[in-house]
């Protein structure tokens, strides 16, 4: 594994052999007598990941590590694979037979790309304890046959510039040196099924991302002010929930508009308690969506003061109103944080674009810090909020942004791209 910038990893080994990739697995090696359900999942995941990859591959199962690999470029594995969530580091390797000859040729094959002048470490791990020869003796044997054969290479063990990683199987042994981190966590689906509120903004993409890293899979759904407001704000939906998806089996995007209930609020008095007003309605339309497709929580991309509806008050005053509990990952974030996790997630970009946005709609000059229960239901009082509901449900559009062709998209066209 090469740390050092400027140090290129020695890839044209890859050639010589069989190419494959090593998944470490993430929590999932923690899950005692469960992981084996765990490692399922994680399985399943990868393997819709790798759908329409334009070749055929295997996947195989060793001690907390997943062997990938493929009549299909390395490139392209590590291309699918890093997007997987539940893998710790994604590392390109060569597969040679557990045979001391072979394993030496593939490592002095791979070392004598580097630079002259370069350090190398060899780190071997025999998970087949049968292999003749401890894990420190292949290290020496290995490491005292490349400087035999390749001028200008030193051992350096404290501070390598790569260190090639060996790792002995039954039957088969892997040799990287190249560690590209993975997207950790738990696998999507583990941890049961969610609602994410999407809004356009940087946050509650962040937040979904981070839902699924704890294991939910998620749906998501976006309330714009249709018919008072232009699309815009669903076309960034749609692209960010397209983007989400390549990190897990398709969720399904439901688009609501809101403009019509969002004025009757308004008509009805809420004045500076719209805001909350609204973010409550939309968590109990949410709720009411959620039981409809098995999902147990509802997730937000609320972080506690950011902005005057996400005082503590205020919070709680949506809390009461939503039939499911709502899991806000980024309560503790600060903005820079959210915005540099959305550059790493693929969102920032979409994030970014400008869009009319329902919450702006109608909202009062001074948004109340402090929304007031007995105020907020004397407000909602004046609608017939279950009917409210029900209207918003039956005009929803649903859609499964970056699903297969073939997959089922449940109703609705799709929007034009943003
Ligand atoms: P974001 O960057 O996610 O838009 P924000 O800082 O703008 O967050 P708010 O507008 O107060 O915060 O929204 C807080 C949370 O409420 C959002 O993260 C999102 O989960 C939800 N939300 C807000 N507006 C909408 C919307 N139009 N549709 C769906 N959910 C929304
Ligand atoms: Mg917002």
């Amino acid at each position: 594994m090469s740390d050092t910038p400027g140090v290129p990893a020695p890839r044209h080994a890859a050639d010589t052999y069989g190419t494959c990739v090593l998944l470490k697995h993430g929590e999932v090696f923690l899950k005692g007598r469960n992981r084996h359900r765990f490692t399922e999942r994680l399985h399943d995941n990868l393997r819709l990941a790798l759908r329409g990859i334009g070749g055929s591959t295997w996947i195989k199962s060793a001690q907390n590590v997943t062997v990938l690999g493929g009549q299909v470029p390395q490139e392209a594995l590590l291309e699918r694979a890093r997007r997987v969530i539940g893998f710790n580091s994604v590392e390109p390797a060569v597969r040679v037979p557990s045979d001391l000859d072979a394993i030496t040729a593939a490592a002095v094959d791979a070392l004598g790309a580097i630079p002259h002048g370069a350090t190398f470490a060899v780190r071997t791990k025999r998970r087949d304890k049968r292999f003749p020869l401890t894990s420190s003796r292949v290290d020496a044997h290995i490491g005292a046959r490349v400087l035999a054969r390749v001028p200008g290479l030193r051992v350096n063990l404290a501070r390598p510039d790569v260190t090639l990683a060996v790792e002995i199987d039954r039957g088969e042994t892997y040799l990287s040196w190249e560690r590209l981190p993975g997207r950790s966590g738990l696998p999507v689906g583990s941890s049961g099924r969610a609602l994410v509120l999407l809004s356009g903004g940087y946050d509650s993409p962040v937040a979904a991302h981070r839902a699924m890293r704890r294991g939910l899979a998620c749906d998501l759904v976006h309330f714009n002010g249709a018919p008072y407001t232009n699309p815009s704000s669903v076309y960034k939906a749609y692209a960010l929930a397209r983007e989400l998806n390549r990190y897990q089996p398709p969720g399904l995007l439901h688009v609501i508009a809101l403009g019509t209930a969002q004025k009757q609020l308004a008509v009805a008095g809420a004045g500076r308690l719209q805001v909350v007003a609204q973010r409550r309605l939309m968590v109990r339309t949410a709720s009411a969506l959620a039981s409809r497709s098995g999902a147990e929580a509802l997730v937000t991309g609320d972080s506690l003061g950011q902005v005057a509806s996400q005082t503590l008050a205020n919070l709680v005053a949506v809390d009461e109103a939503s039939a499911l509990p709502v899991l806000r990952p980024l309560i503790g974030w600060e903005k820079q944080e959210i915005i540099d996790e959305a550059r790493s997630v693929g969102t920032a970009g979409i994030s970014v674009l400008p869009d009319e946005d329902c919450c702006t709609l109608l909202a009062p000059p001074r948004v109340s810090t402090r929304a007031g229960l007995p105020r907020l239901r004397s407000v909602e009082k004046r609608l017939d909020l279950d009917e409210v509901v029900e209207t918003l449900l039956g005009a929803a559009r649903t859609f499964r942004p970056g699903a297969d062709e073939d997959a089922p998209v449940p109703s609705g066209d799709c929007p034009a791209p943003a």
